[in-house]
């Protein structure tokens, strides 16, 4: 199961299974599955299905589902936030890390502090499509894009938040034991005091990642691995 595809749930009915545009383009061009080869596809819902080409062409290979893998949803869903990061490729590196780390969900948003710049969404969803296959998740994250910090905490409503923050006096928890949990990080010029004291208002905890000042995008990394084994 080296290659795993990834096709919309909408492409799969009645046993038959299809991947369209690039996926299809990838599988029968470049790694030239044709006819009775096995090939495993996912819909990032979960399942993971073992099928036998029917077909293959650019822009469609046709499958039959022999075999259905479902993983359930996660006991504990992480959704990390994340100030925008003004450097393509350390902006690019965060999302790809916070797939492969296990977010439920990503949401990116405009910070006191953040500095303006273009967003290529459709780029970012791309990069998180690729680590979702490359680390063989089975529930594909969702990125969704806000403005300020009250419009994410507006989105989330109810959820536990977890802010991570620069500052000393921290009280980190153990484990994850709420079913849904905000973890947030700043943008690169930090999180502004109004956003901590909105934090705070809220009933964050406010966890330390070590004594060192991280870059943005290993906070990121760093803030998932802190709760990696809370299921
Ligand atoms: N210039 C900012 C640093 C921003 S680092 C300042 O001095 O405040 C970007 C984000 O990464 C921070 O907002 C915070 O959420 C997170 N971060 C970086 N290092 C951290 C650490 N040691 N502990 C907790 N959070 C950290």
């Amino acid at each position: 199961m080296d290659n795993i595809f990834y096709t919309h749930p909408n492409n799969i009915s009645e046993g038959r299974l299809e991947l369209t545009d690039q996926e299809a383009r990838h599988a029968a061009k470049v790694l030239r599955f044709g006819p009775g080869d096995e090939l495993y596809a996912s819909d990032g819902e979960g399942n993971i299905f073992k099928t036998k080409v029917i077909s293959a062409s650019k822009n469609s290979v046709q499958t039959e589902i022999e075999e259905t893998d479902h993983q359930s949803e996660p006991e504990i869903r992480k959704v990390l936030g994340f100030g925008a990061i003004k450097k393509r490729d350390r902006f690019e590196f965060a999302v790809e890390k916070a797939v492969e780390l296990g977010a439920w969900e990503i949401c990116i948003f405009t910070g006191d502090h953040s500095e303006r710049s273009k967003i290529n969404q459709d780029r970012l969803r791309s990069i998180a499509l690729s680590a979702f296959k490359q680390s063989k998740r089975r529930w594909l994250p969702e990125i969704i894009f806000l403005n300020a910090l009250e419009e994410v905490m507006s989105h989330y409503d109810g959820y536990h938040l977890i802010m991570a923050h620069v500052e000393n006096r921290v009280n980190t928890p153990d484990s994850l034991t709420n079913k849904e949990n905000l973890l947030l990080v700043g943008p690169e010029g930090g999180f502004s005091d109004r956003e901590i004291q909105l934090c705070a208002s809220k009933d964050a905890d406010f966890i330390s990642l070590g004594k060192n000042r991280l870059r943005a995008e290993t906070a990121v990394a760093a803030i998932l691995s802190q709760y990696l084994f809370s299921k």
